[in-house]
């Protein structure tokens, strides 16, 4: 199984906050070789570019997600309401549909109805900030594939886009490996050196991001932008104390986390110590 790096960075998101979280240096990405996608009437991909739609009504929200998306190397298109996007769904002209559920014109859930007849081997993620177990239970029962609640992080709506793209395959893309550290995009589990390591969302996501620019020195502000994913007062010493709460939870007295402290700079997971 080979490790992977899933996105330029975590894009965490603030369902408050409609600014797109910033953007660092991208880390090169295994992009969907040509020929990959095999679903049947769903694989229309073109020229290896697997094509994602989004419905989504919130133009930040869709914004963001597309950006994220297309870094991965996907063709993205955007739906505003649910009549288009029900009707571009149904078209059956995309690989994978990213699907919020509270929509001007049609709701996600008539969508997904329409699918599941029309298209009952497209892959639905369905986006939203409804996180109560029944809405979940009947998205799933309406023919969502998964179901994703925000706040989110792109890198994990990409994780699961590519997942369920790859059911056929049978492979797993969704886990980062370094220094022993064995992070698992979408069970969310962590183990070092084989022990589970349990982490908030807020650690997970700050270790993912070390993980993704492991050996490199990534400044205070790279962090908060790519974990917190809005602006935050620059003299905020957030990103410190969490990275001594992932030490903690991470290493111990005789084995310390190894994640440094590069002085008046920031972080770095691995490399020289
Ligand atoms: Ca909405």
């Amino acid at each position: 199984m080979l490790p992977c790096t899933l996105g330029p960075e975590t894009y965490a998101f603030a369902m408050s906050a409609t600014t797109r979280a910033g953007r660092g240096d991208a880390l090169s990405a295994p992009k969907t070789p040509a020929g990959e996608v095999e679903r049947g009437e769903a694989a229309q991909a073109v020229a290896g570019v697997t094509r994602v739609l989004v419905i989504e009504d919130e133009p930040g929200i869709a914004d963001f997600v597309q950006r994220g998306l297309e870094a991965e190397g996907f063709a993205v298109q955007s739906a505003p309401d649910g009549i288009e996007g029900e009707r571009l769904a149904a078209s059956g002209d995309c690989d994978a549909v990213v699907l919020d559920l509270m929509l001007p014109g049609r709701s996600g859930m008539q969508i997904l109805d329409t699918l599941r007849r029309e298209r009952p081997a497209m892959p639905v993620i369905v986006l939203t900030a409804r996180g109560e177990v029944e809405d979940r239970v009947a998205g799933l029962e309406a023919g969502a594939v998964d179901y994703i609640v925000k706040p989110f992080s792109i890198a994990e709506l990409i994780a699961r886009v590519r997942a369920h793209l790859r059911v056929l395959e049978q492979v797993s893309t969704s886990v980062l490996r370094a220094e022993g550290i064995e992070l698992d995009l979408l069970t969310r589990k962590v183990r070092r050196d084989g022990d589970a390591v349990m982490l908030s969302t807020t650690e997970f996501e700050l270790l993912a991001f070390l993980m993704r620019h492991q050996g490199r020195v990534v400044s205070r502000e790279q962090i908060l932008r790519g974990v917190w994913g809005y602006e935050h007062d620059p003299a905020t010493n957030v990103v410190d104390v969490y990275v001594g709460y992932l030490r903690r939870k991470l290493g111990t007295a005789s084995d310390p986390a190894p994640i440094f402290t590069v002085r008046s700079v920031g972080y770095r997971l691995g490399g020289a110590a």
